[in-house]
């Protein structure tokens, strides 16, 4: 997502440290306190504008989500959202999201949600897209047994990889939606780029895969 620099943004997020935490490495393992309750914790890896989870938060009040963006111009467009919606379900955090277990402990997240992820389609970038195994690695690592990854994009190529990806990691392929907006899917939550793409006429792909062991080597 490229978005110009907006003035002020750091100034907006500084100034909302209770909606974007400004040391959130001492929020690991913490999650439930920050939201004074024991929900079920969901988090989306490069959130974007927000208008998923942002959606997501408002539709289900007795869910906690949390939206990871790494460009603050962009993470302090989301803010703008939550600002105005006032959700105690909703946190963003403005960081790079390559390693969560520096932000969330063991077991701590009980889904994880990737919208129109950067396809990185060169081979030799294979290692950036966010289907890769050391990024699913780290995602098992930080979701309860049995969690899940649910996934949607536009982009042909990244969808065969990661549905690849997350079989050869050993992950179930629990349902695979070819033409999402064309089938009987309830409740979808559109995304900033997921409305540009079905606006042009093309098939939104959606996964929802599991991990189902925690054991490694
Ligand atoms: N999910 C949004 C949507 O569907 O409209 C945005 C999609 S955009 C193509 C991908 C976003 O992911 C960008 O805003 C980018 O900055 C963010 N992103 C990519 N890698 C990230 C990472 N490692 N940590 C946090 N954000 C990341």
């Amino acid at each position: 997502m490229r978005v110009r620099n907006r003035p002020g943004a750091a100034e907006l997020v500084a100034a909302h440290p209770e909606y974007i935490p400004n040391e959130p490495k001492k929020l690991k393992g913490h999650w439930q306190e920050r939201f004074k309750n024991s929900n079920l914790i969901q988090i989306e890896i490069g959130t974007g504008k927000g208008q998923f989870i942002v959606g997501m938060a408002k539709a289900h009040p007795e869910i906690n989500y949390i939206g990871i963006e790494m460009q603050l111009s962009v993470v302090s467009l989301a803010l703008d959202k939550l600002i105005a919606e006032e959700l105690p379900n909703l946190q963003l955090l403005h960081v790079d999201g390559s390693d969560l277990t520096d932000y969330f402990a063991e077991n701590e997240v009980d889904q994880i949600y990737l919208n129109f992820s950067d396809p990185w389609p060169k081979k030799k970038h294979e290692k950036r897209r966010l289907t890769f195994k050391t990024f699913l690695a780290i995602d098992e690592e930080i979701l309860k047994p049995n969690g899940e990854i649910h996934f949607k994009t536009d982009n042909q190529g990244l969808f065969e990889y990661s549905l690849s990806s997350f079989s050869k990691y050993g992950m179930v392929i629990e349902q695979v939606w070819l033409d999402l907006h064309q089938s009987d899917y309830q409740g979808n939550i559109m995304t900033e780029y997921e409305e540009k793409f079905s606006n042009k006429g093309q098939p939104i792909y959606r996964v929802e895969a599991r991990f189902i062991s925690k054991a490694r080597d």
